[in-house]
Formats: structure tokens, sequence, C-alpha cells
């Protein structure tokens, strides 16, 4: 019989996947739901809700914050909204010690305008900086940004002085001698280094999660610095009382208990080998058997002082 098309029937394409259904594609389609079962029901940090990754974060320690907010965008979205509530909270739980003798300085904008005029003055910066002598390892602080009173001078000195020393640790625990600029010279490496420090000592003005990280650094040198005095038989001074249990807390609660004063500010990287606990701005009232931080409300003394000299 000849087969042909009839013209009136239109062409119909009835050809479709063949449904494969055997013992190894059941099994298969098994695989994967339960595959997606599992998969789900991990706990994912992108799944949790804003409120309990802040919570967590509040527990982990400054540098795991700053790396969690490198994850994505919403991540550094959040840890940035939030910095100032993460780092208040982590300063609490971990270097509530440490934040007393170490504060931020003051901004500039935030002291009354006349007193700012009295600030950036030309004639007091000046002799400012006849009185205060620059250090090799630390920035001055830019008086167009940050109150140059003599305490937020120091505070801003004491948070460079921690980047510096943090940054020297390694030299120190492997007995290398740090390297020397000589006087009134300077060198690349170390401009770029006490540069890079004023840039994160700025952050933290602004930034508790910074300030956060600078305490960090610093209760990490104080650990290794504690250490290294300890073995090291030749130096009987009185050292800071620190068991190992206190050293991986990664808090500050040990330095509460009595110890050596900090009583003079490290001048030169040739004090950082005999620095062992560098906290300044406490000393020990022995009668109550307890450190008594002595910077709150000195910078408001320190304008007080500056109104009172410009009138005269
Ligand atoms: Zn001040």
């Amino acid at each position: 019989m000849p087969r042909y098309v009839s013209d009136d029937e239109p062409l119909e394409d009835k050809t479709a996947a063949l449904t494969l259904k055997n013992k190894r594609t059941e099994r298969l389609k098994r695989k994967n739901i339960t595959r997606q079962q599992k998969r789900d029901a991990i706990v994912n940090l992108t799944k949790l809700p804003t409120e309990l990754i802040l919570e967590s974060l509040k527990h982990l320690r400054p540098r795991d914050v700053l790396g969690f907010s490198c994850v994505n965008r919403r991540f550094h979205s959040l840890v940035t909204a939030n910095a100032k509530v993460i780092g208040d909270a982590l300063i609490k739980r971990r270097y509530s010690i440490l934040a007393q003798c170490f504060p931020t300085p003051k901004l500039l904008s935030a002291v009354e305008a006349p007193i700012q005029a009295l600030l950036i003055d030309p004639g007091r910066q000046s002799q400012r900086s006849i009185h205060n002598r620059s250090y090799q390892h630390i920035q001055s602080p830019d008086a167009r940004q940050l109150c140059t009173c003599l305490t937020c001078i120091l505070t801003w000195n004491n948070l460079g002085l921690i980047l510096d020393f943090a940054h020297w640790q390694p030299h120190l625990d492997t007995g290398i001698p740090i390297p020397l600029v000589p006087r009134g010279q300077t060198a690349p490496w170390n401009l770029e280094l006490v540069a890079r420090n004023a840039r994160m000592t700025r952050k933290a003005v602004e930034n508790p999660l910074y300030h956060a990280a600078i305490l960090a650094l610093h209760l990490d040198s104080t650990v290794r610095a504690i250490r290294r005095h300890s073995k090291n038989r030749g130096n009987k001074r009185v050292h800071v009382d620190m068991t190992e249990s206190d050293a991986k807390a990664e808090t500050d609660g040990f330095l509460e208990k009595n110890g050596p004063p900090s009583l003079e500010f490290p001048y030169q990287r040739d004090e950082y080998y005999m620095l062992e606990a560098y906290l300044p701005n406490r000393w020990w009232r022995k009668v109550e058997g307890r450190w008594i931080y002595t910077i709150a409300g000195q910078h408001e003394r320190d304008l007080e002082l500056v109104q009172r000299f410009t009138k005269r």
C-alpha cells in the first residue's frame, strides 16, 4: 500500500521524552531528595535573622567580626551599621580594663566652637610643637580633626604605641633586634608603618569596633610580653600574675589583680625589650585593694585650662 500524507491533516509532532522509570532512576531520585533535605537542615549563617547574627557577633573577637564583614555585602553592611553596638559589647565583655587605660581622644568637632578656635590657634599649635617632641614610632595627631588638649594627645599616643608595640611582637618573641632609625633621620618603612597605625587609630576614634580591635592587639602583646619576661630568670622585678587559663580566656580580667604600675610612656622602641604590661592611667589603692582609673574627666579639665590660659 502506498503511504501518503493527506493535505487536510496538519502534521502533529507527538514525540516526547521517554519516562525513565526503573530501579536505578528511582534510587537516584530518592537520593537527591534526601540530599536536598540534608542541605536545608544545615543552619546556614545567611539564613539567620539579623538580630541573631548580631547577638552572635558580640561573642566573637574583634578580628573575627571584621573578617565576617568581608564575607559578603549583606554581612558588610550589617557590621558597618552596627559597629557601635558590636564594638561596645566586645569592649564590655573582653576589654573593660584596657578601655579605661586606653580611651580614644575626642574629635575636634565634639568640642564647643569657641574652644575649638583656641585649640587650633596657630600660636598654640607652634607652642605645642616646641613643648611636645614628636616620636619616631608614633605619628602626631591631626589638630584639624582631633582635640589637642594634653589628655587627648596622650590618649592618641597611647593607641599608636599599642599598634607599634604589637607590630614588633614577632621580633621580641624570637629575639630578633628591632631595626633602628638613626635619630633625626627617616626611613620609608617607618613612615609607612606609623602612617598605617595613625589611620587605624583615627578609625578607632569614631568606630568602637576598631577601638576594640586595638585593645585586643594590646591584650595579645601583653600576654606575650608577660610570658617572655616570666621565662627570663635574670629579670628579678615583680611580674604580672597571669595563669595559663588567664591567658587562654582572651579577656583582660586578670589585669584586675595587683601588679607593677606603668609610670612611664615608652618614648622609643628600645624600651619594648623590657616592656611587660603597659597599662597607663591607673594606680593601685592599697587600702581598698583595687586599681583607681584616672583619665575620666581629664579632657574636660584640660579644656578649662586652655580657656583660662588664653584669658590670661
Ligand atoms: Zn581633649
